[in-house]
């Protein structure tokens, strides 16, 4: 397949200008030409694909229904019983919904952390869709009764969703956070999952940091560290209450942290020290999170944002635009085991967005200051023309190939899950 576009974001965190040609054979890039740029797509830019490092597509069914909470009363009101609540069909569903919005919004590569139950059903939509992930089950031992599992259990519930992984579609492990796991599941992941990869909660609100185990840790990075968590194939959402030294550990152990800006602001937790986390050798990549902690799942929208906060904890921050745009892409990909991928060039895999900025907008980006962080503050939904995984589209022009409609009755669908989590009050 060759592709015609007016320019491309090269591997260097520049926009280059004046027409090229990408020809994609066998799920990869096979040269990234000059060339005049005629046909559908010659207004457009060529970017790689967005890695979304950490989302639960389990929770997109649940948007808008956990408004104005802290974290813990975020969980344990709202989210954990929405998750209880949910069966085979919905959990379906809300990956069918996440999977339209995010391939709408330029994203070809994402960390889902799943949930307790059902996550099966979710790596079947995933395989499905065609887009490259990693897929987990969330594992909890404690906390509320309807979705916490006995042990024995969830050791059967994660080789249940090994087995359905394939392809594209890679297993990961997650716990779901200090709080919800015993030792004793902590000595199991730790001993089953080393060298592979795996992500959790991490350092999030101020209240979690409160609690004993991890005030005897030292912070919860160092929870982590005596429970043989952290090394290169781990992921920590959040990272937002690090205590002195944690940012070193991070670095040391080759720990990757996942910024979430829009959760960190709407649970009230604070905001992750990006420009320091880069300083001390982090790498960073960046994620949504669950729809209901940000109302979105568009990672351009949360790249705009932790631009602007950057500038917050460093002022100015001293992270162009290219740094960003790594973090999103090859920075994620690297995080997430996956070579190859994350750069528009030559032998990497074809995972490419091609988006359409207006004319107008279009010359102001490339007059601008720092181009590559004017084309990443774009409303990519409005603007994505195509995504591209491993050489196959798999949206279009307000198409998806590879995937079905959402059914009409959502409305109904979300009160009876509400109802089902005993939290049906305004909604019945
Ligand atoms: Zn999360």
């Amino acid at each position: 397949m060759r592709i015609e576009c007016r320019a491309v974001a090269a591997p260097d965190g520049t926009l280059r200008d004046g027409g090229f040609a990408l020809e994609v054979e066998d799920g990869r890039i096979r040269s990234v030409s000059p060339a005049a740029a005629g046909g559908e797509m010659a207004r457009c830019v060529a970017v790689p694909g967005l890695v979304q490092a950490h989302v639960h597509l389990c929770q997109t069914l649940f948007r808008g229904m956990a408004e104005d909470r802290t974290l813990l009363p975020w969980l344990e009101e709202r989210i954990w019983p929405l998750e209880a609540a949910h069966d085979a069909e919905t959990t379906r569903i809300s990956a069918l919904l996440s999977l339209r919005e995010l391939l709408a919004a330029g994203c070809t590569g994402l960390m889902d952390m799943g949930s307790v139950r059902h996550s099966a059903v979710t790596v079947e939509m995933l395989r499905e869709s065609g887009i490259r992930a990693r897929a987990a089950n969330s594992l909890m031992d404690r906390g509320p009764e309807g979705l916490a599992g006995e042990p024995g259990w969830l050791r059967e519930e994660t080789a249940r969703v090994r087995a359905g992984c394939g392809g594209l579609v890679g297993y990961a492990w997650a716990p779901r956070f200090a709080l919800s796991c015993s030792d004793a599941l902590w000595e199991w992941v730790a001993r089953e999952s080393a060298g592979q990869v795996r992500a959790t909660h991490s350092s999030e609100a101020p209240e979690e940091m409160e609690h004993p185990a991890i005030e005897e840790a030292g912070g919860n990075v160092r929870f982590l560290q005596q429970r043989g968590f952290l090394g290169p194939g781990t992921l920590l959402a959040h990272c937002v209450q690090l205590r002195a030294g944690e940012k070193e550990l991070l670095a040391s152990t080759g720990t990757s942290a996942v910024h979430c800006p829009w959760t960190n602001l709407r649970l009230g937790s604070g905001i992750a020290d990006v420009p320091a986390l880069d300083s001390a050798g982090v790498r960073v990549a960046l994620g949504s999170d669950g729809a209901p902690c940000n109302n979105g799942l568009d990672l351009a929208a949360d790249l705009r944002l932790a631009m602007a906060l950057a500038s917050v904890r460093r002022r100015p921050s001293g992270l162009p635009g290219g740094f960003w745009l790594r973090a999103a892409t090859e920075s994620a990909a690297q995080a997430l085991g996956w070579t190859g991928v994350g750069r528009l060039q030559e032998g990497w895999r074809a995972d490419v967005v091609l988006l359409e900025p207006t004319e107008a907008e279009w010359q102001q980006i490339l007059t601008g200051e720092d181009p590559v962080r004017a084309l990443l503050e774009l409303h990519w939904p409005s603007r994505v023309r195509m995504t591209m995984v491993d050489g196959r589209v798999l949206y279009r022009d307000g198409d998806y190939p590879t995937l079905p409609a959402p059914p009409k009755d959502l409305a109904q669908m979300r009160r009876k899950l509400a109802r089902r989590a005993g939290i049906g009050g305004g909604w019945d």
